[in-house]
């Protein structure tokens, strides 16, 4: 229950904006049928569901079904075959394959900007130089 440090406020004219564990954010309310938590920022007073920027967000499938259904689409099957195996909409899936794409997008984006520094950098570099050479032997090898 206590997993709050992993939300933010989403007003941008909030001055905890985009800052996790800051220890703004509490648990209103539950709504919906899976008791969705209705979070609220102490500072701004900004009220937002717990679900805001997932897949999940205004759903109206089970939470089972949805992961259900992303992960047949992350094993490579079709949408049709992935519409008969967790019998929804062929539609349904097109639309949920594309804001689980959107999610992936922005999730990549902001753990890409915090993430460290690539060490493997000299290795890309150095077999970036060893295949040179070996072009360049290659090349000679022809003449
Ligand atoms: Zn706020």
């Amino acid at each position: 229950m206590d997993d709050l440090h992993k939300f933010f406020c989403p007003n941008k004219k909030c001055s905890q904006y985009g800052i996790r564990g800051a220890e703004n954010i509490r648990v209103k309310d539950t709504y919906g049928p899976y008791n969705t938590r209705l979070l609220q920022c102490r500072t701004c007073k900004q009220r937002f569901s717990e679900r805001r920027g997932t897949i999940f967000f205004d759903s109206r499938l089970p939470p089972d079904t949805v992961v259900s259904l992303v992960e047949h689409v992350v094993e490579g099957n079709g949408v049709r075959k992935t519409s008969r195996l967790v019998k929804v909409d062929p539609n349904t899936v097109s639309r949920y394959t594309k804001l689980a794409g959107e999610h992936a997008e922005q999730l990549h984006d902001e753990l890409v900007a915090f993430s460290p520094e690539d060490r493997r950098g000299t290795v890309r570099r150095k077999m970036g130089l060893r295949q040179k050479k070996r072009k360049k032997l290659q090349r000679k090898q022809s003449d």
